[in-house]
This record gives structure tokens, sequence and C-alpha cells, in this order.
């Protein structure tokens, strides 16, 4: 059955944003490991799979089934051969792995077992199971909370896999001495937490803790997303062989994943620099971040969104918009707001406030044509103060609205309605204006002082109002 192209919308676009940021993190040879979270219907499993064919295809050992790299083999069969051995065997030109594992899975075909058949004298002679054999690729996990429910000896696996860049496999048979191959691949995994078991960070917190992303999915809501669904025609795409004329002419992938399809021809990723390392150092020490991970994702996911938008390096923007796919597993969404109103302060970010709206299609136009040219430090955000109220105003609806699904947009928006008459000078009026009506959580930091007039001892100090 011909596979239909989703429509991107403003409910999936965090799903799409983070494939987009996975696949590209896999071009560059690193698994960045996501989990979709959501109700059924939503199409979580229909965009994974949607993006397969944007994969770039690997180089790999001829007829190698772990996909050995011919610069660094690394299966039992090929680490260790000379040279010239290698260069004779030859390599070849293969799609990226995407292959699937169920929750019915059996750990020997998962894992892989030792051939004994074929016991070599010197190295061990292996059967690749789907891991070793999604090596450089991708493997596909739905449901899997129910996976780390019935199968928790799967589960252990992963953590093996996914717990270091790259992970490791150990293939064990009874009498025989253990096996352990290094494996790189990125896990994709879907589930619906309202399903049993229920969440995957309550069946088995540690697996859900391994996943660099977390997107939950949410429905179109906006009418015109809904439109755009309704406007295709099955019978048309039926006629036409599985696919619209549209989506045929757009290609592999179709036309959803067509900023991707820029970035993956770029050359570089932005380099990470001492300004990223040590905000990501303070928020991990600031709001007391449990995993080292979470800021290790969140640098990388950063710079493959500044790859991704076609940025020379990472800055603010980078950061938030990456925000709660790095933390929404890990914090609440108040403390989210916080993280994001402490990054947003002018001084620790050097950037106009405007400029920090999440690139998404809602967006209003305004917030993009705001932004200054190629404005450097010395650019002032333009816009008078009741402008920037608005904007803060925009700004946190669409933050919040990506956090949790809503819920908390209607307990603390609904009386930020910015008076622009209460803003106190420029830059000052957002934070006037949306810290009326908010619940203390969501208290913004006191008034930043310029980073340059703060004393290095002081600069990572909680806020506090000036003297
Ligand atoms: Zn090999």
């Amino acid at each position: 059955m011909a596979m239909r192209e989703p429509v991107r919308h403003a409910g999936n676009e965090p799903l799409y944003q983070a494939v987009e940021l996975s696949v590209l993190a896999r071009r560059w040879g690193v698994p960045l490991h996501l989990h979709a979270q959501g109700l059924r219907g939503t199409g979580k499993t229909t965009v994974l799979r949607a993006a397969r064919p944007l994969l770039p295809p690997i180089r790999r050992i001829r007829g190698c089934l772990f996909n050995c790299d011919p610069r660094r083999p690394h299966c039992p069969e090929h680490r260790g051969l000379e040279p010239e051995r290698l260069e004779a065997i030859g390599s070849e030109e293969v799609p990226t792995p995407f292959l699937e594992i169920s929750a019915s899975a059996k750990i020997g075909t998962v894992v892989g077992t030792i051939d004994l058949g074929r016991l070599a004298a010197d190295r061990p002679a292996l059967l690749p199971g789907t891991i070793a054999q999604a090596h450089r690729g991708i493997l596909f996990i739905d449901e899997i909370n129910r996976l780390a429910d019935v199968a928790p000896e799967l589960a252990d696996v992963l953590l093996d896999v996914m717990g270091t860049r790259p992970g490791r496999l150990q293939i064990e048979e009874a009498g025989l001495p253990r096996v352990e191959l290094p494996v790189n691949v990125t896990v994709w995994a879907a589930s619906n937490p309202d399903e049993e078991p229920g969440p995957l960070e309550e069946v088995r917190r540690q697996l859900a803790d391994r996943f660099d992303l977390l997107v939950h999915m949410g429905r179109p809501s906006d009418p015109g997303a809904v439109e755009a669904i309704l406007r295709r025609d099955p019978l048309a795409e039926a006629a036409a062989g599985g696919a619209s004329p549209a989506e045929a002419a757009a290609g592999a992938g179709g036309e959803a994943f067509a900023p991707l399809r820029a970035a993956l021809g770029r050359e570089s990723v932005p380099a990470p620099d001492g300004w990223l390392r040590s905000l990501l150092a303070a928020v991990y020490t600031r709001f007391g971040l449990e995993s080292l991970r979470t800021v290790e994702a969140w640098q990388l996911a950063a710079r493959l969104e500044a790859l991704r938008r076609g940025r020379p390096r990472v800055e603010g923007d980078e950061l938030l918009a990456t925000l709660p796919l790095v933390l929404s597993g890990r914090m609440s969404p108040e403390e989210q707001v916080e993280v994001a109103r402490f990054l947003r302060e002018p001084a620790l970010l050097e950037e106009p406030l405007r400029r920090a709206a999440p690139a998404g299609r809602a967006e209003e136009p305004r917030a993009e044509a705001s932004r200054p040219g190629a404005g450097g430090p010395a650019a002032a955000p333009a816009g008078t103060p009741g402008e920037a109220a608005a904007g803060e105003e925009g700004w946190l609806r669409r933050m919040l609205g990506r956090l949790g699904g809503g819920q908390p947009a209607e307990a603390g928006l609904s009386s930020a309605a910015a008076s622009p008459a209460a803003s106190g000078g420029p830059g000052g009026g957002g934070e006037a204006a949306s810290r009326q009506g908010l619940p203390p959580a969501w208290a913004p930091p006191g008034r930043a002082r310029p980073w340059h007039l703060v004393p290095p001892d002081e600069r990572f100090r909680e806020a506090r109002p000036e003297p």
C-alpha cells in the first residue's frame, strides 16, 4: 500500500522539527534519539516513516550485514583486516538502514546470536540481529511503553545501545564468551501515554531519559491545517497510484520535508562556542537538571537547529526553539518557562526579545518583519514598548502552546493581555505586562543588567532586583 504523505501543520510541527534534527544528526554520524508521544490518530508513525526516503545513503564494506564503515570496520569479520584486504573486498552504497522492532520481538532476533555452525578459531561468527543491522541507521519502535512493560530484557538492551554515543551491544550464548559490538543506532520511538501500560517514564524512567528529544503530538489547532488535510482527495490519489500528482512531483519525502532537504546539503555544522557552553552550564547548575545528557543533547540539538535554518552559529533563537524538545521529558511546563525566561534575559542572549520566537508556521509575520537585518550587538530592538509587550505575550502564547498542549496558556495568559501603558521603558515593557496575572512560577526574573557589567562571580547567581 502506498504511503500517504502527512500534512505538516502547527500541531505536528514539533515532530517534523525533531525528525529533521535527528536526520541531520544521522547525516553527520551521530545518534539523536527521539520519542513521539501522542494520542492515536495524530500521525506520529506516519511522519516518522515518511522521513525514511530522506536519509542519505551510507557506504559500507561490500556485503557486510553489520554495515561496516570502510574507514572504521567494527564487525568481527572485518575489524583488524589489512587495508589491502579491505580494498579487495570493496565497498558499496546502500540506503540508510531503517528497521523496526515490536514489543513482541524475540530477543535473539533483535540482539543477534553466535553462529554455532561457523565458530571460527580466532574470531566469533555472529548472526546479526535487528540492532546490529541497523548500525548507522534508524531503529524504529512503535509502542515503546508496551515494549518496556512486556519485554524488560529488550528494554535493558536498548539502555545499553542508547547509553553512550556510540552505544554497545552484547551478544551472549550459554557456555561461550560474551561478544561486544559497538553500535551507532538512532532510536525513533512512538507511544500513546493514555493507553496501557501508561507513559514510558512511569514504566521505565531510565529508558525515557535516554531519549534526547521528546515530542508531544498535538491535534491541528488552526482550521487552516484541518482544511489542508480535507483538501486531499483520496479518490484522486488512488487513481494516481497512491500519490497525488503534486506529491509525485515533489519526489521522495514530499514537500513537507523541503527545509530538511536543503539542510542536508550543507557542508558544516555550526561549532559550539564558549558562549553556548557557559550558558548551558549555567542552566544546568541553576535549575538543578538531573542528567548531564540534557545539556549535551541540548547543545547538539541547538547546533543542528542552526544548521537546519542555515545560520552560521547558534544563537538564542536556536536554544529556545529546541528547548521544549529537550526539556519536556524532564521538567514541568512551568519550569521550562522559567528556563526560557532565564535564557531570554537580554544580557544573556544579547539579542532583541522578538528574535526569540520559535520558528513555527503559525507565527505572525510581524515577528519576522521586526527582525534586525544583519544587525550586530549594537542593533537596538526596534519598536515601541507597546509592541515589545505584544511581542512578549505572543511569544509566551506560542511557547506555552508548544509546552503543554495549551492548558497552561489558558491559566496564565487570559489576564496577561498587555496594557502598553504599563511598560516602563524599552525592553522593560514586556516584563511588566507579562508579570500581571501570571502565576508566581512564571514571574520573570529581575531586570537584567548588561552582561559585561555583571562581575564574573555574580553572573550565574539568582537574579535579584537591582538596588
Ligand atoms: Zn563488517
